[in-house]
């Protein structure tokens, strides 16, 4: 049997493993399209009667390298890129509601994730009741109803820091047969595996900590192969039951515990197209290659920028569960010991003004629409993101109108509180 490797082994090690004469680093198969020598041959591909590429809107052997290190590393059964971390939560809800169905979704996700199922996939006939993550189990429940295919949440919130209780999630759902989809880009593999807790979906935004760097857009849905779709037979009839499109094949029957994520390929990838390039599917190994030391260093400087604000004079509040004095330490102590995220939310005494000022005064920290990733870097949603709302509609969406979003890197953390101290200074 093959060893298991821990996850710093597995981000360096796993995925592409070079046979004899082949090369070190993953190869960038820059290529739409793959040769076969007989007709038949190439038809077996599309009748999904054997695996194999031969367009990469569908597939690629790059993606699929870095997919399989995701993989891994949440310890799921299958996994697939996305072009983005948008098209990993829309294919993974979509691979499984229609017209006529309901899903249930915190209302602390990111802002992006909230329109997609609120507003976007309402126009294609799927419903989507957005509860608040801390409610008690008993409430919870009563979100559910006949149609309901899914449940939905972040495990650490972007960027209101809220910590899922993904056991409670998890129960809940699995007592109304269906399963849960964690999004988990904010505390990676690394410091928390959903599954270990009962999820059954993990997708993410391979754009922040995954990258690391800024380069690359992308996105990953990672299957656990623990949800018994045929269980639940007649909710999931996409996956239970023949799909015309390829000559009747039933995705559960053929494909077992890839049902999931095969459906997702061969049906959604084929017909929406959001694939990865190859090129940044590269770029995006590279960093997963130092993903365990970096999310190290963001959590060891996030902690001590937490600690430092929350005892500065002009700091009206912070927000990281790494605090003690934080409502979600707990749950962050039993989800994610060794550390959430490099990312906090602060604000200022003297409201929105003030936290606008503020963020004209950092230096090393830069004004990006951007987080998690390896510079430091801060943004107002009142001012950016989230520009068009009033203060009411703001405290609505859970955002404080002085919310700064500040994303601690990995850089010198004297420097990173000289930044702060002088900012501080002169507002
Ligand atoms: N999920 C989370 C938690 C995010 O923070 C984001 C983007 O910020 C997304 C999904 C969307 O990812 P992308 O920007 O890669 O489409």
């Amino acid at each position: 049997m093959e060893q298991q490797y821990q996850r710093d082994t597995i981000c360096v090690q796993s995925g592409w493993k070079p046979k004899k004469g082949e090369p070190r680093v993953l190869p960038i198969y820059q290529s739409t399209t793959f040769k076969y020598e007989t007709s038949e041959q190439m038809g077996k591909l599309f009748d999904l009667e054997e695996s194999g590429y031969f367009y990469t809107r569908l597939q690629n052997p790059t993606n699929d390298f870095v997919a399989s290190k995701i993989c891994e590393l949440e310890g799921g059964v299958a996994a697939m890129l996305t072009s983005s971390g948008q098209a990993a939560n829309y294919y993974a809800v979509f691979n499984i509601c229609e017209t006529g169905d309901h899903c249930i979704m915190s209302s602390s996700v990111y802002g992006g994730t909230f329109n997609l199922l609120t507003v976007t996939m309402k126009k294609m006939g799927i419903e989507c009741t957005v509860v608040d993550p801390d409610l008690p189990a008993e409430e919870l429940s009563k979100a559910f109803r006949e149609n309901t295919k899914c449940v939905l949440a972040e495990t650490i919130s972007n960027p209101t820091n809220v910590i899922l209780d993904i056991e409670k999630f998890a129960k809940v759902a699995h007592e109304h047969g269906v399963p849960l989809i964690v999004d988990n880009t904010f505390a990676t593999p690394i410091n928390c595996r959903p599954f270990e807790w009962g999820a059954d979906i993990v997708t993410h935004s391979t754009t922040k900590y995954m990258d690391g760097h800024a380069m690359t857009v992308g996105g990953c849905i990672v299957d656990s192969g623990n949800f018994d779709w045929e269980k639940y037979a007649d909710k999931f009839p996409g996956l239970t039951t023949p799909d015309d499109s390829y000559h009747g094949i039933t995705y559960t029957k053929k494909f077992g515990k890839g049902a999931y994520i095969t459906k997702a390929t061969a049906q959604l990838m084929r017909d929406l197209g959001s694939i990865q390039s190859p090129q940044n599917a590269f770029l995006l190994n590279i960093g997963l290659e130092t993903l365990p030391l970096r999310m190290e260093k963001h959590c060891a400087n996030a902690q001590k920028v937490a600690e430092f604000l929350e005892k500065h004079e002009k700091v009206a509040w912070v927000n990281y569960a790494g605090l003690e004095s934080n409502k979600y330490h707990a749950l962050a102590q039993k989800y994610m010991p060794n550390g959430t995220c490099g990312v906090i939310a602060f604000g200022l005494k003297g409201g929105r003004k003030v936290s606008e000022k503020l963020m004209d005064h950092l230096k090393l920290a830069a004004i990006v629409t951007h987080v998690a990733d390896a510079r430091t870097c801060v943004l107002h949603p009142a001012s950016h993101t989230h520009r068009q709302m009033t203060d009411e509609q703001l405290l609505d969406a859970g955002i404080a109108p002085d919310l700064i979003r500040f994303s601690v890197g990995i850089e010198n953390i004297k420097d990173i509180l000289a930044d702060l101290e002088q900012a501080l200074d002169q507002i």
